[in-house]
């Protein structure tokens, strides 16, 4: 198949802008006069230096991150993010998680090793297919955090609201960052993997109130402490640098989209071309409920996990990449990060209404 003929729903990693791609491949040889690709040149050189600084002021412009707050290119994945945010952040006392999912579920777990955790919600009781509301939230007074995954990714469910709560907040946002606008003084932390709607695997961005670095456990390795990676710029050791230039070009097609609400305009109307279909049809049942729902990950089933199977591979052969829902759960998953063009959610619009037609008994 060609890139043309083909639309790709994955999760993560995922499609990344058609532009980025180009201009990467336009300067994969030969970055700017260097002679050297960006994948050879050194991390202390001008001109790495130039596209870290770049993007890094980009982020910046496209989240509107206030001077309090600090962005670091870190690796590791959103997952070395649920031991560093304990291992910086707890100071062996409470800290509260909200367990909407898969990965504050994993969160939590690990955030246990070093401290007091207080389960504030959860909504495993249905099967992760709602937020709990904030009444719901169970605060402690004496919290070092509040803790919480913006956009489940596995189940397909988004918090549409920002927690109030007295302590800081924490907040993985992998799966939506980029999507909306967000309020970054209102956030103690940020985290994202880049793989979902940033660039490719292999950066972490974090970014964080500065006046909650330096209170690491004694025991915390060098390499996991914010406050190493503050006093270096995210340059203690070699970053990644192919990732953060990605994140440059990504986020300048994202200017070019009207950045960040350039998209969250567009995002809504996406989604909904799928959960109208889910919503009119006698065979897809989504498995969020309808307030809590994700407009970057749409999960629905048909019920019968053979005809699920059969949905994703039909849909594979004609080019509708990566449908199939995550293992732990099964099912179907269409990802609609910014990336996804609203081309791509008609022609899966289209191809559920034909299976449907020929499929529904
Ligand atoms: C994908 C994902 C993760 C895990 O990311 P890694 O970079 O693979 O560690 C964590 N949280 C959320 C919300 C995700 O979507």
């Amino acid at each position: 198949m060609t890139r043309e003929q083909v639309f790709n729903f994955a999760a993560g990693p995922s499609v990344l802008p058609r532009q980025a791609l180009e201009r990467a491949a336009a300067e994969m040889l030969n970055y700017r006069g260097s002679g050297m690709s960006v994948m050879e040149m050194s991390h202390r050189s001008p001109w790495f230096q130039e596209i870290f600084d770049d993007a890094k002021g980009k982020l910046k412009k496209a989240l509107d991150v206030p001077d309090s707050h600090e962005i670091l290119f870190l690796q590791g994945g959103a997952s070395l993010q649920f031991s560093m945010v304990p291992l910086n952040l707890m100071e062996g006392g409470t800290a509260d998680y909200a367990v909407t999912g898969n990965f504050s579920n994993i969160a939590m777990k690990e955030a246990k090793k070093y401290g007091t955790v207080h389960v504030a919600a959860s909504s495993q009781d249905d099967d992760f297919s709602y937020i709990p509301a904030q009444e719901q939230l169970t605060i402690s007074p004496e919290a070092k955090y509040f803790y919480y995954c913006a956009n489940n990714t596995i189940y397909g469910t988004a918090w549409n609201y920002v927690p109030e709560t007295a302590a800081p907040l924490v907040c993985d946002m992998s799966s939506e960052i980029l999507s909306r606008r967000v309020d970054v003084a209102k956030y103690g932390l940020i985290f994202a993997g880049a793989q979902k709607n940033m660039a490719p695997a292999g950066l972490t961005v974090v970014i964080l109130d500065k006046a909650l670095a330096g209170r690491e456990a004694p025991y915390t390795p060098l390499m996991l402490s914010y406050k190493t990676m503050i006093e270096k710029d995210s340059m203690y050791n070699t970053p990644p640098c192919w990732c953060i230039y990605m994140l440059g070009l990504t986020l300048d097609w994202l200017e070019s989209q009207g950045g960040v609400a350039g998209v969250e305009a567009i995002k809504h109307e996406k989604a909904a071309v799928i959960y109208d279909i889910i919503d009119n049809s006698r065979l897809y049942k989504g498995c969020a409920r309808p307030e809590a729902r994700s407009d970057m990950n749409v999960t629905f089933r048909t019920g019968d996990a053979d005809l699920d199977a059969a949905f994703a591979k039909q849909a594979q052969a004609q080019g509708l990449l990566n449908l199939k829902g995550h293992r732990s759960v099964g099912g179907l998953r269409a990802s609609l990060y910014n990336a996804q063009p609203m081309e791509g959610v008609q022609v899966l619009a289209a191809f559920m209404k034909k299976f449907e037609v020929e499929h529904h008994v």
